[in-house]
């Protein structure tokens, strides 16, 4: 396995992300830091058209500007009813940076200008207004920046017309897992890390890593 040290940097202000990433970490020894912790680094500019774009942009910039090594994830939300919205705008989808509140209202209102689900959908099935899937593209690069190792975790779900749960951040309230009858708001971080994009993607690291 490859050695990654004892603490890893994660590239997100995000304080819901580093609390699922904190857990996982943990079962392997290593401590996580994230932005939270420094002062006075601007924020990256995600331009990329991709997840895994925007993970790299992220994961390079905070390695070179730290000089350790970074674990950077780019994540959002494919809506199947909206053609993949918000996809890689899923943070800033309402407009502000991480309005989780704004966010899914937008999400709603968007969503409710479409005629309603027809019989035999799965959507009706689950009186649901869209299918969806979370995405989680996660990069992790060595102090100069350079490609250690780059995965991806999806969850699919169904997007409620109802916010359910207090827990998560996001869309979790809005995000219905029929195999559980329960949104992602309604799970704890181990059960959400248990089907979530973001703990199949961290499963997936290490996987990868036990072969380097
Ligand atoms: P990023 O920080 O640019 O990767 O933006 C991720 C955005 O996607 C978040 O601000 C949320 O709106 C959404 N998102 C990603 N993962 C999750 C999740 O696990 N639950 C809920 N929303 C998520």
């Amino acid at each position: 396995m490859l050695n990654l040290g004892s603490e890893i940097v994660i590239a997100t202000r995000n304080a819901g992300k580093v609390k699922e990433f904190e857990p996982m970490f943990r079962q392997q020894g290593i401590a996580v830091k994230s932005l939270l912790d420094y002062d006075g680094i601007p924020d990256v500019v995600e331009d990329g058209e991709t997840f895994a774009a925007n993970a790299l942009i992220k994961a390079r910039t905070i390695a070179l500007k730290l000089g350790v090594a970074v674990v950077a994830d780019d994540s959002g939300l494919c809506v199947d009813r909206l053609n993949g919205e918000p996809g890689v705008y899923s943070a800033r989808y309402a407009g502000e940076h991480g309005d989780d509140e704004a966010n899914n209202r937008k999400l709603l209102q968007e969503l409710g200008k479409l005629p309603a689900p027809e019989e035999g959908t799965a959507e009706h099935k689950y009186q649901s207004l869209s299918t969806a899937r979370f995405v989680s593209a996660l990069c992790l690069v060595d102090p100069n920046g350079r490609i250690v190792s780059e995965v991806e975790g999806t969850c699919e779900g169904h997007i409620l017309s109802e916010a359910r749960g207090i827990n998560g951040f996001g869309y979790d309230p809005l995000f219905y897992i029929p195999s559980l009858g329960r949104t992602l708001a309604e799970l704890t971080i181990e059960e959400k890390n248990e089907i979530s994009h973001r703990g199949k993607a961290i499963r997936a690291l290490w996987e990868e890593l036990t072969q380097k």
